[in-house]
């Protein structure tokens, strides 16, 4: 997606070989437009499928699977993140380690918010390791719901997740994938 590219040549700084930052666009402000853009595109990418919800994470998926959801015309589910989890027996629960937080934490999705009659399509901001996507697989396996596909903004190819998922047997679409951050450069991939 060239537009996202040039987006993020002009508006992304590199904290280090492994992390951008990305706050204007995906994990601090939003621009609605480019949002809308992006949504309509996993919305063009998945158009095939028999999706009845769109789930995300929050915080940083939020945006994008609003728009994409909006763009389906299906209501949008997001995974809440806890620091410790007490009891939630209405609650599907994973725990995952945090990227940028370097904490752990736990995911929860309320069980009358997905169950055995929805296939999902999942939306993410940014795929690193793909640890935080694992964690959203296993709840909507224990929910008994359909796994359609998996769209990411941005994945890091040069990090295990996004390889990982389509090991899988997952439908991943990336909008951009970005090679390398070395040198302090951002390196676009190929596709
Ligand atoms: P993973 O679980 O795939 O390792 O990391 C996924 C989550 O960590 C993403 O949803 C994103 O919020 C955050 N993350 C991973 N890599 C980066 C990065 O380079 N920059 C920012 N801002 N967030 C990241």
């Amino acid at each position: 997606m060239d537009m996202l590219k040039q987006r993020i040549r002009e508006e992304a700084t590199v904290v280090s070989a492994g992390v951008l930052k990305l706050d204007s666009l995906l994990n601090h402000g939003v621009d609605p437009v480019l949002t809308m853009e992006l949504g309509k595109e996993f919305a063009r990418r998945f158009a095939e499928r028999p999706i009845t919800k769109v789930i995300t994470i929050e915080s940083s998926g939020i945006p994008v699977a609003f728009a994409t959801a909006l763009t389906l015309g299906v209501p949008l589910v997001f995974a809440r993140r806890k620091k410790t989890l007490l009891n939630e027996p209405d609650a599907y629960c994973e725990r995952v380690p945090s990227f940028t937080k370097g904490i752990v934490t736990d995911l929860l999705v309320s069980r009358h918010l997905l169950g055995p009659e929805d296939s999902v399509l999942f939306i993410d901001d940014i795929i690193a390791n793909g640890d935080a996507a694992r964690g959203l697989l296993k709840i909507i396996e224990q929910s008994g719901a359909r796994l359609e596909g998996i769209g990411i903004v941005l994945e890091k190819s040069f990090q295990a997740g996004g390889k990982a998922l389509r090991e899988l047997g997952f439908q991943v679409e990336s909008l951009v994938k970005i090679a390398s951050l070395e040198g302090n450069e951002i390196t676009f991939a190929e596709d």
